[in-house]
């Protein structure tokens, strides 16, 4: 007997594909996903949330940088699998409650991809489970933005965040990179900032040389147009999947393209990273200052920004080897400059 949840996968129509497929009879559809699979669960620093990684996904994009998870089962890895929403919700809450959820400041839980609007239903189970064990939780979602509308209503109905990526504003380009056309993308990020502006978290599109690189100004004078309010990041692409001999934005070429869209009237408009074609002066200065040869003193420069204490590395013998220091939760945050 299948749950009131379920039905949602009976002719899916979640995102804008609309296959029609019955997935809860094993059916696929484009996204070729069945029922909702987890990839892994991780307290994220930056997000201060318990965020579920989820299998699959309705885009194929170039240059994914989770393709092993977002072109499940194709990819041949294996994962999690599926977990009762209100088992999941327990962990979530055990997670969020603990020492290291409550030192980070965890207040929320999101989901995220792959693609979490292809396993919707699912998801509002386990956040409306997790919110009966504690009342006014947080629920995040992060988003290709081409749900349906019908599901798009339905994420700024229960969600608290939306993270929503615009990834070209010419359709061709969007083919290029995602498979998929831009007309929904646009529709919803319109009807986002419209009847959900208190929702977004950011939108955000990743800067990829030669490819989208010279529409991200179109993309801000879009959501200009419709609330130059509305939060945006742009985000430089590192090579990846399809897409790993290409080249990423050096940092000028993230400059230039943040300062052309601050022109376009977006008041919150936020861009950082590039992709290194030089090793930074800090670490040359770090590395000039340690001994070694010099290959060794750069690898042990970046230990050091990262917070290692010794300057010539032999785990085996440190004070802090089952405490170090210098484990990056998330790497793009060490400070070069
Ligand atoms: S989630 Fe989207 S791609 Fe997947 S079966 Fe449903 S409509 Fe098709
Ligand atoms: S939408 Fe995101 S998860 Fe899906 S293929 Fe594109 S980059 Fe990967």
């Amino acid at each position: 007997m299948e749950e009131e949840w379920e039905r949602g996968f009976k002719n899916c129509e979640l995102c804008e594909w609309k296959c029609g497929v019955n997935r809860l009879e094993g059916e696929v559809g484009v996204c070729g996903v069945g029922m909702p699979e987890i990839a892994y669960c991780n307290l994220a620093q930056v997000l201060q949330s318990y965020s579920v990684t989820m299998l699959g996904c309705s885009f194929k994009c170039i240059y994914c940088n989770a393709y092993r998870l977002s072109q499940y089962p194709g990819s041949g890895w294996f994962y999690q699998g599926y977990v009762e929403p209100s088992e999941l919700a327990s962990e979530a809450i055990y997670r969020i409650d603990s020492r290291e959820g409550k030192v980070m400041g965890v207040d929320k839980i999101s989901f995220t991809g792959g693609e979490p609007t292809i396993h919707l239903p699912y998801i509002k189970r386990v956040a409306e489970e997790a919110r009966k064990k504690m009342p006014g939780l947080g629920v995040g979602f992060a988003t290709n933005g081409f749900a349906s509308l019908a599901t798009l209503k339905e994420i700024i109905s229960f969600c608290s965040y939306v993270t929503f990526e615009l990834k070209a504003f010419n359709d061709d380009t969007h083919r290029a990179i995602t498979g998929a056309p831009v007309e929904p993308v646009l529709r919803n990020a319109e009807y986002l900032i419209k009847s959900g502006k208190e929702k977004i978290r950011a939108i955000r599109t990743i800067v990829i040389p030669g490819i989208n690189d010279k529409e991200i100004k179109d993309i801000a004078e879009f959501i200009a147009s419709i609330d130059p309010s509305v939060p945006f990041r742009i985000i430089p692409f590192r090579p990846n999947y399809i897409l790993y001999y290409h080249p990423g934005p050096t940092k000028e070429r993230m400059e230039e393209i943040g300062k052309e869209v601050l022109k376009t009237g977006l008041e919150d408009v936020w861009w950082g990273g590039y992709y290194p074609v030089d090793v930074s002066e800090r670490v040359n200065e770090i590395a000039g200052e340690l001994k070694g040869n010099e290959g060794a003193r750069i690898g042990f420069a970046y230990s050091k920004l990262a917070g290692c204490i010794t300057e010539n590395r032999n785990c085996g013998e440190c004070s802090m080897k089952l405490n170090c220091p210098a484990g990056l939760k998330e790497p793009w945050l060490l400070d070069v400059e």
